[in-house]
């Protein structure tokens, strides 16, 4: 829903100034449409209708996966594609159950914040798509409620297609609404690349989100070779600026490490982690890897003994659940544009094997599952 225009649209009718909070929280709350809101005069119901689309988003495409994780493709008002990610976790159980006091499991949205997106990493899908632009805060909103229309939402994870980093006005204003969704600050995290101005910015505003670092490798060679960003922003500024964040909310900032066969798996590599990350700032989520097509993922032996290493040394590790990889809904495999199979593969065996031209940019992963 566009919030401006639903804003301009009330006034025009010589409505009241609440008449634009009752019409967000009926929203919020998960309202199918204006016709349910029924404190609203019926006129004005209709007149809304006509003139305030209800999601400023079309769903062109959802796939379900087997684990309950549901994958939608939506179109903005002119024809670009974005996706966002339903995941629903198991319900605990036993103790953990009394201990949650529920007995459903944990419901995860997924959004994106830009169309595409500007940056180039080599092991992730939404690079290999053409970047359309930034979404409003409204359209970031939309995905979301398309979900919360269906249930209750209690996370939400900036970690579909984009930088939110570079579009951060817009993806703080829709984290501005989401606790009226359900979704706290606590339970929000964004996700970032190591797009420094964004993370000070986050920093400054004093807001208790999460934040999440993409660092996949603690050397600046091998980072800049799987992210292309690390030029721009060297890996010991992006972590000193992670860590002003954490010193400014004591809110522990998570790395994320997707873990790649022969490329960022060595044990020296994990001790490397070691090194760079102090653990009281800092917590590791280790991320198995979801074929794109460019690389080979460590295996679950790998994926442990590197754990291991890291939980010795005292740096909390943890390695993330997979969620609808049999849709390409799991992270780095959002592509909303169809396209040829994947031109080369990058063989495993270090990074010095990779070749000198980079990955074609105009492959693309699959998309949704049909
Ligand atoms: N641009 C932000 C937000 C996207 S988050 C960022 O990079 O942090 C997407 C997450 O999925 C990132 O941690 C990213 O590194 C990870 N990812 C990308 N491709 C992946 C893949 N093929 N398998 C597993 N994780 C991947």
């Amino acid at each position: 829903m566009d919030l401006d225009l639903l804003e301009t649209t009330l006034r025009d009718a010589g409505e009241p100034a609440y008449r634009a909070r009752q019409v967000w929280e009926w929203t919020a709350r998960g309202a199918a449409g204006y016709e349910a809101m029924t404190n609203l005069p019926l006129v004005l119901r209709e007149r809304l209708a006509a003139e305030v689309p209800f999601s400023a988003l079309t769903v062109q495409r959802e796939a379900r996966s087997r684990d309950g994780t549901v994958k939608t493709l939506f179109h903005t008002a002119e024809g670009r594609a974005i996706e966002a990610v339903l995941m629903r976790y198991p319900a605990p159980t036993g103790e953990r159950a009394k201990r949650a006091g529920r007995l459903v499991g944990r419901r995860s949205v997924c959004l994106s914040s830009q169309s595409g997106c500007p940056l180039t990493c080599t092991f992730c899908a939404t690079g290999t798509m053409r970047f359309g632009r930034n979404l409003t805060t409204s359209e970031i909103l939309d995905q979301a409620l398309h979900f919360r229309r269906v249930e209750d939402i209690d996370n939400v994870v900036f970690m579909g297609m984009g930088e939110p980093m570079m579009n951060l006005d817009a993806v703080l204003g829709a984290c501005r609404r989401l606790p009226d969704m359900g979704v706290t600050h606590r339970r929000t995290a964004i996700s970032t690349v190591g797009w420094i101005p964004g993370i000070d910015r986050l920093t400054q505003a004093g807001m208790p989100l999460r934040l999440a670092l993409s660092l996949h490798a603690a050397d600046d060679a091998l980072r800049s070779q799987l992210m292309p960003v690390n030029e721009r922003y060297p890996l010991a500024d992006v972590l000193a600026a992670c860590r002003a964040y954490f010193e400014a909310t004591r809110r522990t900032v998570f790395v994320e490490y997707v873990m790649l066969a022969g490329v960022n798996d060595r044990h020296e590599q994990a001790r490397a982690l070691v090194d760079v990350l102090d653990p009281r700032a800092f917590k590791v989520n280790l991320i198995p890897y979801n074929p794109t097509g460019t690389f080979d993922g460590s295996g679950r032996g790998a994926i442990d003994a590197f754990r291991a290493v890291l939980e010795e040394h005292g740096l909390r590790a943890t390695v993330r659940l997979t969620r609808g990889a049999d849709i390409d809904a799991a992270c780095g495999q959002l592509a909303a544009a169809p396209g040829p199979p994947p031109a080369a593969r990058v063989q495993a065996g270090g990074a010095g094997d990779r070749p000198d031209q980079p990955p074609n940019r105009d492959r693309s992963a699959s998309t949704l599952a049909t």
